[in-house]
């Protein structure tokens, strides 16, 4: 517990108006994004405390333990930049790293900066309030114990509320219910066991393979084909870790000037002016490259019809050559929507583990799951008996931990109400009627679109600016204008005007939740520009945002 910590019920009787609050900063999460804002907002001399749901760091890394779990953004970059000693000191031993080295790695980085010390883990914020007299927020912790700062950050991640379908009859399954985020700490044996996966988006078909190497037999419960480009992981070696090491400075310069955060640079004419054989050599080296690349492969993959449907063709084709049933390799075959509409996927033998006489493919689409029974599950196609169900089945994206939180603005105004209609933010940080209220990749910023570390990074340090901004001229509160933020909604919309991913039922567009309302949520402007626009407002002397003493 806290030294700070009021008593359940929230400790009226010790808010009075001269009271300070207890520290500057509440930050909620210890992801990437929790962490580097601990670390930062105590550099720039705020007093940070962090409440945590889980029981150690890691955010997403220590949730998502399925098997197979691993980053598709390379480690290298999938890694802090803000120090030079610890981007020497860490050794990634994969091209693309597996769940415990992430975890790993964020425990050393919270380690070597000290940041365990301002956490408070297994404490889950269930609500939060502004105090309009007092111009503070107080947070309550699930064990009813409460704690007030100036600022609330709200680090609570974009993907980390799991999504349970409800199934009818899923309570009366008699065997183990998994889903990937939630997995266990202890590792779970699936040798001589029945297992169904439902769900081929991201987690799905990282985990399928590995499970179907283990179990009796794996029935996948596929409701979209997703496509999927291998990883091509592979060991990193000492000396490709060494040359990297000795350009990290260079390296990192450029992921700064590309939208997706990575440091390279693709080409950027179509393949719908190149010959076939010059165009299959393209997509081959592509694919060679492996993962999320391929989408990038082209510039106008994401906006031109034409150059993704020959990509997709081109995935369509390699699949029917690794899949030796053609009746199978067919269904796996996305049908409804461009490459890339939905999250493209980056696996290690997805495809090929269908080939394995363990492993069947159920396709709901064509027989929809009538029910799950205490001995499997039942479609209007047959029954299926299973000893574990594994549910891949996604999160309430990007707004679904914002809202967790219950922030009440300005007039008891609450955010679920303000959202409504979907979320509408100021750069995606900040909310009109909800002063001294800051989200990490919120919606409305580049968030899941880039690589989420360079993400974190540039909003923390952004963020930092403000707040020494604020307190430096002695005001206590700062809020997004209704006007400024109107406008940036505006310019999100106009932004994904035009891409691929206005095509697909996704949960870029909360399509994936029942209810939720369809407002494309991401900046899909990119990261280079989103920044440079981030710092022009900050030049501008935080252009959009009320500043009161
Ligand atoms: P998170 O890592 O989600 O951390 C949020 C933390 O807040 C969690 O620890 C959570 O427990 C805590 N929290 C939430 N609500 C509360 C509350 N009410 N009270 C207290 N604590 C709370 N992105 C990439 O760029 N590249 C990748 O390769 C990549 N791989 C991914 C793989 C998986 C399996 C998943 C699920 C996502 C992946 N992502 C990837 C996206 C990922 O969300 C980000 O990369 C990144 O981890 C987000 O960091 P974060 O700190 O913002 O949020
Ligand atoms: P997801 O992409 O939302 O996929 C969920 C899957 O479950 C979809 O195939 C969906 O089918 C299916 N599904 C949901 N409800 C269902 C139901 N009632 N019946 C049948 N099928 C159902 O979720 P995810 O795979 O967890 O990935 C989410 C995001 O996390 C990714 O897009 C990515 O950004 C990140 N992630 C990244 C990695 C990585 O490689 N580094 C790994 C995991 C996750 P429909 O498509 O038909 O809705």
């Amino acid at each position: 517990m806290l030294p700070y910590s009021d008593s359940a019920g929230g400790g009226l009787a010790d808010d009075r108006l001269d009271r300070p609050p207890d520290v500057d900063v509440i930050v909620v999460g210890a992801g990437f994004a929790g962490l580097y804002a601990i670390l930062h907002l105590v550099e720039c001399g705020f007093t940070v405390r962090c409440f945590e749901s889980a029981s150690d760091v890691g955010g997403v890394w220590y949730w998502n333990r399925y098997p197979g779990a691993r980053c598709d953004v390379e480690s290298v970059d999938y890694s802090y930049s803000f120090s030079p000693e610890l981007e020497q000191d860490y050794e990634w031993t994969e091209r693309y790293a597996a769940q415990p080295d992430i975890q790993a790695y964020l425990s050393h980085a919270a380690e070597r900066f000290d940041l365990r010390s301002r956490i408070q883990f297994d404490s889950p914020v269930t609500s939060s309030r502004f105090d309009e007299e007092r111009r503070l927020w107080r947070v309550t912790i699930a064990d009813g114990a409460s704690a007030s700062a100036r600022f609330l950050v709200l680090a609570t991640g974009p993907l980390s509320v799991p999504l349970v379908p409800s199934l009818p009859g899923i309570d009366s399954f008699a065997g183990a219910v998994y889903h990937t985020s939630r997995w266990p700490s202890e590792p779970v044996d699936f040798t001589g066991r029945r297992v169904g996966v439902i769900g081929t988006g991201s987690s799905g078909i990282q985990s399928i393979p590995v499970i179907a190497e283990q179990c009796e037999h794996l029935y996948v419960f596929q409701r979209t084909a997703n496509f999927s480009i291998p990883a091509q992981n592979r060991p990193m070696t000492p000396e490709a870790l060494a040359d990297i090491k000795a350009n990290y400075r260079a390296r990192r310069a450029l992921t700064l000037l590309t939208k997706g955060g990575s440091p390279y640079q693709y080409r950027t004419d179509s393949p719908v002016a190149l010959a076939e054989d010059e165009r299959r050599q393209a997509f081959e080296a592509a694919w060679e490259r492996g993962g999320t690349h391929f989408l990038k492969s082209f510039g106008d993959l994401v906006t031109n019809e034409e150059s993704n449907r020959l990509a997709a063709e081109f995935v369509a084709e390699k699949i029917r050559s690794i899949v030796d049933d053609p009746a199978i390799a067919e269904l796996l075959i996305p049908s409804d929507h461009p490459l890339g509409s939905k999250r493209i996927c980056a696996d290690t033998n997805y495809y090929q583990a269908f080939n394995r006489q363990n492993v069947t493919l159920v396709d709901l689409r064509r027989t929809p799951i009538a029910e799950v029974t205490p001995s499997g599950i039942r479609t209007e196609g047959g029954e299926y008996g299973l000893d574990d169900l594994v549910l891949a089945t996604g999160f309430d994206a990007m707004t679904g931990s914002f809202q967790a939180v219950y922030p009440r603005g300005a007039g008891g105004l609450s955010l679920r109400d303000a959202w409504r209609g979907g979320p509408r933010t100021y750069l995606g940080v900040a909310v009109a009627g909800f002063p001294n209220l800051f989200l990490l990749s919120g919606p409305g910023s580049p968030s899941v679109l880039a690589n989420m570390v360079r993400t974190a990074e540039q909003q923390v340090d952004w963020l930092a600016g403000l707040l020494r901004h604020v307190v430096d001229q002695g005001a206590t509160l700062v809020e997004a204008d209704v006007a400024a933020q109107d406008a940036w909604v505006r310019h999100v919309n106009d932004a994904a005007e035009g891409t691929i991913h206005l095509r697909a039922n996704n949960w870029y567009l909360g399509a994936n939740v029942p209810g939720k309302p369809r407002v494309f949520m991401p900046y899909a402007g990119g990261l280079d520009v989103y920044r440079r626009e981030c710092d022009e407002i900050a030049a501008d002397g935080y252009r959009g945002f009320a500043v009161v003493d």
